[in-house]
C-alpha cells in the first residue's frame, strides 16, 4: 500500500481572514478551553494575527518532538486547518491515503490528526505498535459512520448471515470503524473507496457472493449503476435513525432475491445534489463534477465522478479559462476555488445557485453548499492545545485514537477492547485493507 504524495498548492495569503466557526466556550474539553478562550480574544483573524498566537503552542512542540511527530489533515477541513497544517510541515489528503500515512513513516512516532474519527481509527489500524495516534476533537464524527456503529450493523449482519451464511460477503467502505471493516475482512469481504468501489464490488459479484454494502446507499447504487447491475436487485435496508432494524421474513424474501443490500447511510452534505442542478450548470457551460457520496441522478447527469482526490486533480490540471462547477464538501470547493484562481480557473459549488435559479419543475433549488461542519470541529484552538498538551505530557487520553475504539461523539463515551480482542481486530480489518489493494493491483 501506498499513498500519494502532494501538497494541496494553497497559499496562505496575509490579507485573508480566516474562516472559522467559532463554539461556545462550554462546548470545549476541558482541558482545552484555555485554549479556546485566548482564540476568542484575539482582535482578528487575520493569518497574522492567527500566526502569532498559534506558533507560540506549535513551535515548541515542533521543537520539543521534531521528526517523530506527524501532522494530518483531511481535505475536508474548514478553518484553514488544511494550509496551517502545512504550514508546520503536516500532510493533507483523502481518507485512504490518510489512513496509510503512519504506516510509510515509521520514524514517526506521535501522530496528530485534525479529520473525524474513523479516519483516526484507520491511521491507528495500520500504525506501528510504537506510534502513538491522536485526534485534535473527539467529538468530530462522520455522520454517515455514525449511523452504522458495530451495535447498529451487528444485529443485522447476524440476521443475514443466520439466513445466508458463507453466501454472504460484506463490502465496508472506507467511512466505517475499524469493527464494521473487520465484519468485512471476517466475511471474505474487502474495504472499498469511492474510487476503486466499482472494482471491489465486480470482484465479489465474480465470487457469486450477495454483498452487503456498508454504510453509504449512494456510493452502493452509483457503483451498482456504473457496473450496469440491474438496480431492481439491490435491495435497501431501513433508515437506521428509525431505531434498531429488525429482518422480518417479507423483507429477508425480497433480499433473497436481490444481489446487492444498501445500509441506508448517506452523507447530508452531498446528498443535497439533484440532476436538475448539475443540468443547470450545463446549460450555462460549465463543466460538472461531483463526489458519488451524491445520489444517482446528479452523478448520472454530471460531467464526471470520483473521489476528492479526482477533484482536486482535476481543478490542480484544469486549463487556464475552465469553469468547474462542484458537488462536494463545501470547505473543499471554497479551498478548490482558491486554488483554481491562481491558474484562472473559475470553480463554484454546484449546489450555491442564484436565488432566482429554478429546478426542472419551475421551483426555486432549496439548498446551498454546506461544509463537514463535524468534521470542522477541529479548530485552530484545538490544533494548538492537543499540541501544547502533548508537550508538556497532559493530552486527555479520550484524544488518544486505538483500531477497535469505538465512541459516540455526542456523548464522549468510548468503549476500548482489550488488548487479545484488539489484536484479532487488527487481523481481519487489515486483511479487508489489504484485499482492496489485491483487488485494486489486479486491475
Ligand atoms: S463529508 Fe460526509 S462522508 Fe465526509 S466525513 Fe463529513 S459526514 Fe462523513
Amino acid at each position: 500500500m501506498s499513498s500519494p504524495q502532494f501538497s494541496t498548492g494553497l497559499l496562505l495569503r496575509p490579507d485573508l481572514p480566516m474562516c472559522q466557526t467559532e463554539f461556545p466556550l462550554d462546548w470545549y474539553q476541558e482541558e482545552f478551553k484555555p485554549y479556546a478562550e485566548e482564540f476568542q480574544a484575539l482582535p482578528d483573524r487575520l493569518p497574522g494575527t492567527v500566526f502569532k498566537w498559534l506558533d507560540s503552542y506549535v513551535t515548541p512542540a515542533l521543537d520539543h518532538f521534531g521528526d517523530s511527530l506527524l501532522l494530518l489533515a483531511h481535505f475536508y477541513m474548514g478553518g484553514e486547518i488544511v494550509k496551517l497544517v502545512e504550514r508546520y510541515g503536516g500532510s493533507v489528503s483523502d481518507s485512504y491515503a490518510l489512513s496509510l500515512k503512519a504506516r510509510e513513516a515509521p520514524e514517526k512516532k506521535v501522530i496528530v490528526e485534525s479529520a473525524v474519527h474513523f479516519m483516526a481509527e484507520s491511521i491507528a489500524l495500520l500504525a506501528h505498535d510504537d506510534q502513538d495516534v491522536w485526534i485534535t476533537n473527539p467529538k468530530a464524527g462522520c455522520t454517515m459512520e455514525m449511523l452504522a456503529k458495530d451495535y447498529m450493523v451487528l444485529p443485522v449482519f447476524d440476521q443475514l448471515e443466520e439466513r445466508f451464511g458463507d453466501d454472504l460477503l460484506v463490502i465496508s467502505y472506507m467511512n466505517t470503524s475499524g469493527r464494521i471493516k473487520a465484519i468485512a475482512g471476517r466475511t471474505g469481504g474487502a474495504v472499498c473507496t469511492s474510487s476503486n468501489a466499482h472494482l471491489v464490488v465486480k470482484w465479489a459479484r465474480k465470487k457469486g457472493k450477495k454483498i452487503l454494502f456498508v454504510p453509504d446507499q449512494h456510493l452502493g447504487r452509483n457503483t451498482a449503476a456504473k457496473l450496469g447491475m440491474d438496480l431492481n436487485k439491490l435491495h435497501l435496508l431501513p433508515d437506521p435513525q428509525s431505531g434498531a432494524i429488525h429482518l422480518d421474513s417479507r423483507e429477508m424474501d425480497r433480499i433473497a432475491d436481490s444481489e446487492m443490500i444498501l445500509w441506508g447511510s448517506s452523507c447530508g452534505v452531498h446528498t443535497i445534489f439533484s440532476g436538475d442542478m448539475v443540468r443547470w450548470w450545463q446549460e450555462r457551460g460549465w463543466t460538472t463534477l461531483i463526489h458519488p457520496e451524491s445520489p444517482l441522478d446528479a452523478v448520472t447527469a454530471a460531467d464526471g465522478a470520483g473521489s476528492t482526490d479526482f477533484l482536486w486533480k482535476a481543478v490542480q490540471n484544469a486549463k487556464p479559462g475552465s469553469k468547474l462547477a462542484i458537488g462536494t464538501e463545501g470547505h473543499f470547493v471554497r479551498n478548490a476555488a482558491e486554488l483554481g484562481k491562481q491558474n484562472n480557473v473559475e470553480v463554484v459549488h454546484i449546489a450555491d445557485l442564484p436565488h432566482d435559479a429554478v429546478d426542472s419543475k419551475g421551483k426555486p433549488f432549496a439548498s446551498a453548499g454546506c461544509g463537514c461542519a463535524t468534521m470542522s470541529r477541529n479548530d485552530p484552538p484545538h490544533l494548538a492545545g492537543i499540541l501544547d498538551l502533548l508537550r508538556k505530557g497532559e493530552a486527555p487520553e479520550i484524544n488518544k485514537v486505538y483500531a477497535g475504539d469505538s465512541i459516540d461523539e455526542i456523548t464522549m463515551r468510548r468503549e476500548r477492547l482489550a488488548a487479545s480482542e484488539r489484536e484479532e481486530l487488527i487481523q481481519y480489518a487489515r486483511l479487508s485493507m489489504e484485499r482492496m489493494i489485491e483487488i485494486v493491483n489486479a486491475g
